[in-house]
């Protein structure tokens, strides 16, 4: 079985490596949105996987950590591309939430980057 639990950030980034024409390499903003998926089996007791308030209660130290920052002065998002966001949160999420199977990052509506570890 898989739960989903969507949040949402709003930070500033830039793009350090790309050349200056291009438009993701000026500072800018985003509303991320990250979704975590969390796969396991149903407590036959409980009747769920998980309690999405302890999906809630993992990700909230690392979203303060996130929201209305400017990405690039985080110690490991020097070059917050949504590849290097979402294995960051992942890194910080999976210790607590075992259970996490893929995690993704969205800049926009239309762009987003999926990420299942390793
Ligand atoms: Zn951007």
């Amino acid at each position: 079985m898989e739960l989903r639990k969507v949040f949402q950030f709003e930070a500033a980034h830039l793009l350090p490596h790309l050349p200056d024409s291009h438009k993701c390499r000026r500072l800018h903003g985003h509303s991320f949105i990250v979704e975590m998926a969390i796969e396991g089996d149903v407590d036959p007791a409980l009747g769920w996987v998980m309690d999405y308030a302890d999906i809630s209660a993992a990700f909230k130290p690392v979203w303060e950590q996130l929201d209305h920052r400017y990405l690039n002065e985080i110690s490991g998002l020097e070059n917050p591309t949504s590849e290097s966001i979402a294995a960051w949160i992942w890194e910080r999420l999976k210790p607590s939430v075992p259970l996490l199977k893929e995690l993704i990052v969205a800049e926009t509506c239309t762009a987003r980057c999926v990420y299942r570890g390793g």
